[in-house]
């Protein structure tokens, strides 16, 4: 799947190009691996665009990038044998070479393998340093995430419980609400698309947010921020409300209440704790074998020619918990 032009706003079909091509063949110290597994991610839009980010854009005529998990399928590789899977950054293809650099190891043992693009993946790793490191996290602090039944929200709230936090949830649609204090034990949730966010934050956070993790970014945020506690943090993981804008970012109107309630908003890129992945991984994966983490998948059967429909389901809420095409 590569990039035929850049989309303006929502992502329309005629921005791909998918293309049949002969199968790589590795060389030396390289293996063949085939999709299993392909990661829908949001930021997936951001790359999309010719500007200036955390990584360059994806290029005109470029192979989708994006996370996946592959069975390796041939190897030249003395490290990777035929028959094991392993994730990495292989793009949106069916077959990708890869000479083992970023590639984990998929231990079928610890998680399922679409886990690994998930909970286990660079979402939970998102969810761990931004809610533990950026958001300094103390017991007892009152949480709030939006984008709450997403890959990265559902993480959050629950790591925050296993803390002992009170959290909140902010999510589309009663099914997602029901899913956050039903089965994953956020101790409230509000439908943005039904309620009055303000009202509905007063009422679950009286004493004022200690921590707002933030993935949408636009009017949640602004809600978000009228309703800080003293010495706050505001983490800044994401804007998905923000990113087919074809105008400028809205930004907090309100955001003085920082200075008011002398709190701190600070963004992050999970890519900055690459060197803390191994210890967090281990300590996901303890409490997901623990149960202590429940992990949410939404997993879409099809293609690789799939991809474009499937990555418009984030930007429409029609994933509860992580997106991944399972490759046929
Ligand atoms: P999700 O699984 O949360 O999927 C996206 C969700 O966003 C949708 O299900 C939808 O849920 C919600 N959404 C879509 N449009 C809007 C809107 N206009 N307003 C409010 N909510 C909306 O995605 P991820 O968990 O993978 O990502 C969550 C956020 O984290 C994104 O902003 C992403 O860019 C960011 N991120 C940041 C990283 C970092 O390093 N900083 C790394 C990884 C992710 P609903 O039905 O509730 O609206």
């Amino acid at each position: 799947m590569r990039l035929a032009r850049r989309p303006v706003g929502e992502v329309r079909p005629e921005d791909w190009a998918h293309v049949t091509e002969p199968v790589p063949v590795p060389g030396d110290g390289e293996f063949l691996g085939r999709t299993r597994y392909l990661s829908l991610d949001p930021a997936m839009r951001g790359w999309l665009d010719d500007r200036p980010s955390y990584l360059p854009p994806v290029a005109i005529g470029e192979v989708m990038r994006a996370g996946s998990v592959v069975e390796v399928v041939a190897s030249n590789h003395p490290e990777f044998q035929v028959g094991e899977l392993v994730s990495g950054g292989f793009g949106v293809q069916e077959y990708a070479v890869s000479d083992g650099r970023g590639v984990i190891r998929v231990d079928p043992a610890l998680a399922a393998p679409s886990t690994y693009l998930g909970a286990l993946g660079m979402p939970g790793l998102t969810a761990y340093f931004g809610l533990l490191e950026v958001g300094a996290l103390k017991e007892g602090d009152t949480v709030v995430v939006s984008g709450a039944a997403g890959a990265v929200g559902t993480v959050v709230g629950q790591i925050a419980k296993l803390k002992g936090c009170r959290v909140v949830g902010i999510a589309g649609g009663p099914e997602k609400c029901a899913l956050l204090t039903e089965e994953l034990g956020f101790d409230a949730a509000i439908d943005y698309r039904a309620e009055d966010v303000r009202k509905a934050l007063h009422a679950h956070a009286p004493g004022g947010i200690d921590v707002y993790f933030d993935n949408v970014g636009g009017e949640i945020l602004d809600a978000a921020l009228t309703r800080l506690a003293m010495r706050a943090r505001v983490v800044v993981c994401g804007a998905i409300s923000q990113y087919n804008n074809e105008t400028a970012v809205q930004g907090p109107s309100n955001y003085l209440s920082l200075l008011v309630r002398r709190a701190r908003m600070e963004g992050f890129i999970v890519f900055d704790f690459a060197r803390r992945y191994p210890e967090a991984t281990r300590e996901l994966a303890g409490w997901i074998g623990e149960g202590l983490i429940k992990v949410k998948e939404h997993v879409v059967d099809g293609g690789v020619d799939d991809f474009p429909a499937a990555l418009g389901m984030l930007f429409r809420g029609e994933n509860t918990g992580k997106l991944v095409l399972r490759v046929g």
